[in-house]
C-alpha cells in the first residue's frame, strides 16, 4: 500500500523519500535514478562549475526522467563565492520547480524562488532556524539531525529530540534528514511527525551513485564510529569520513593556539575531496558521510532501494499496529 503523506502529495511523488543535496555526488544520473525509482532526485548546484553548466545538467536530467526533481543551493563558507543568484535563476529559467536551500542566510534565495511559484524544502538543523524559515514563506522544513553528514550546525541535537520539537513547534510539514538509512529510521521519522525523509549517505552507496566503486565498498565496510568532526573550532563543524587528511585536519585544530581556516585549507578544499570520488582513495581528501554509514551493509539500484524502503516502512507499521492489542483480547 502506498504511503500518501503531506510530502508525497505537494511533490507529486510516489514515496516520501528526498535524496539529500550532496557536493559532488547530486549529479544528473543519480538525481534522475531516485525520481524514475519513485523519491526526489535532487541536483546539487554547486556541483557544477557555472549556472550554465547547471543548465546544462538540468537538461540532461529531463533526458532521464520525465518525473519532478529538485535543485539543491547551500550557502556556505566557500573558498570561491559562488553566484547563488545565477544557479537560482538559471534553474528556474530551466522550469525546475522545487529547490532545497541549506545554509547561513537564506532569505533572499527562498524569497526569490518563492517569487517564482516555486516550492522550496529548507533543511535546517535548530528549531530556531526552522522557525524563522517559516515566516519567510518555505513549503517544507527538512530538520537535519546531528547524525547528519556534512554540516549539522553548532547545537549537537540530535534527530530524536530534535523531530520531538519540530512535531510541537512547528506548523509546516517537515522531513527527517540525518541518519536515516533503512525502513526503521524511515518509520520512526513517520512516528515522529515527519512527512518524509532525506537521505544523502545512503544513495551514497547505489549503483547510480557517480562515485567510484571503491568509495560505495568503503561505505559498506564502514561501522557508525568511521565519522568525525571537522571545522569544530571554525564554527563551521561538517561530519566527514574519519581518514588520514579529517584526523589531520582534527589534530591542526587541536594545537596551542588552534587554527585558522588558511593552516587546514589546502587539505579540506572541496575540490581535493572530489578527487576522492574519482580516484577511489578513500584517504586522498575531505569527504562527508553521516553516522548512517553504520547501517549500509549493500549497493542497491536506487529502485531496488526505494522498493525495500517502502514495503520495509509497511512492515514496520504493521509490526506497530500489532503491539496495541485490545483490553479484551488480552
Ligand atoms: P570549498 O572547497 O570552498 O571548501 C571546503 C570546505 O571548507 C567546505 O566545507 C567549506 O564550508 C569550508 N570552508 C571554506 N571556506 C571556509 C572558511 N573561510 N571558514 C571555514 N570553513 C570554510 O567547498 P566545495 O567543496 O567547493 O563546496 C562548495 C560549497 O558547498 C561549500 O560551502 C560546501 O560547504 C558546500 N557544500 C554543499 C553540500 C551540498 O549538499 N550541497 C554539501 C557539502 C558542502
Amino acid at each position: 500500500m502506498p504511503i500518501v503523506t503531506p510530502l508525497t502529495k505537494l511533490l507529486g511523488i510516489r514515496v516520501p523519500v528526498v535524496q539529500g543535496g550532496m557536493q559532488w555526488v547530486g549529479l544528473p544520473r543519480l538525481a534522475a535514478a531516485v525520481s524514475e525509482a519513485g523519491g526526489l532526485g535532487v541536483l546539487t548546484a554547486l556541483s557544477q562549475p557555472s549556472p550554465d553548466a547547471l543548465r546544462k545538467a538540468i537538461r540532461e536530467t529531463k533526458k532521464l526522467t520525465s518525473k519532478p526533481f529538485g535543485v539543491n543551493i547551500t550557502l556556505l563558507p566557500t573558498i570561491n563565492p559562488p553566484d547563488y543568484e545565477g544557479y537560482a535563476r538559471a534553474a528556474v529559467e530551466e522550469g525546475v520547480r522545487i529547490f532545497e536551500t541549506a545554509g547561513n542566510n537564506p532569505g533572499p534565495l527562498i524569497k526569490f524562488f518563492k517569487s517564482q511559484g516555486c516550492i522550496v524544502v529548507h533543511k535546517c538543523t535548530t528549531i530556531r532556524h526552522a522557525k524563522s524559515a517559516e515566516k519567510m514563506g518555505v513549503d517544507v522544513l527538512s530538520i537535519d539531525g546531528f547524525e547528519c553528514a556534512g554540516h549539522p550546525g553548532e547545537e549537537d541535537i540530535g534527530g530524536l529530540v530534535l523531530l520531538a520539537r519540530a512535531a510541537n513547534d512547528l506548523k509546516v510539514p517537515y522531513i527527517a534528514s540525518g541518519g536515516i538509512a533503512d525502513a526503521r529510521g524511515f518509520a520512526a521519522a513517520l512516528a515522529l511527525g515527519a512527512c518524509g525523509v532525506n537521505m544523502g549517505t545512503r544513495f551514497m552507496a547505489t549503483v547510480e551513485s557517480p562515485i567510484h566503486q571503491n568509495i560505495k565498498d568503503t561505505i559498506v565496510k564502514s561501522s557508525e564510529r568511521d565519522t568525525v568532526h571537522i571545522f569544530r573550532t571554525l564554527h563551521n563543524t561538517a561530519r566527514v569520513f574519519k581518514n588520514k587528511v579529517s584526523m589531520e585536519v582534527v589534530a591542526i585544530e587541536r594545537r596551542p593556539g588552534g587554527a585558522k581556516f588558511e593552516d587546514v585549507r589546502e587539505l579540506v578544499s572541496g575540490a581535493r575531496g572530489k578527487l576522492v570520488y574519482e580516484n577511489g582513495d578513500p584517504d586522498y581528501g575531505i569527504w562527508s558521510a553521516g553516522i548512517a554509514v553504520g547501517l549500509i551493509n549493500d549497493i542497491p539500484t536506487c529502485e531496488e532501494l526505494v522498493k525495500t524502503l517502502e514495503s520495509g516502512v509497511e512492515r514496520t507499521i504493521g509490526n506497530l499496529q500489532g503491539l496495541v492489542v485490545a483490553k479484551s483480547k488480552l
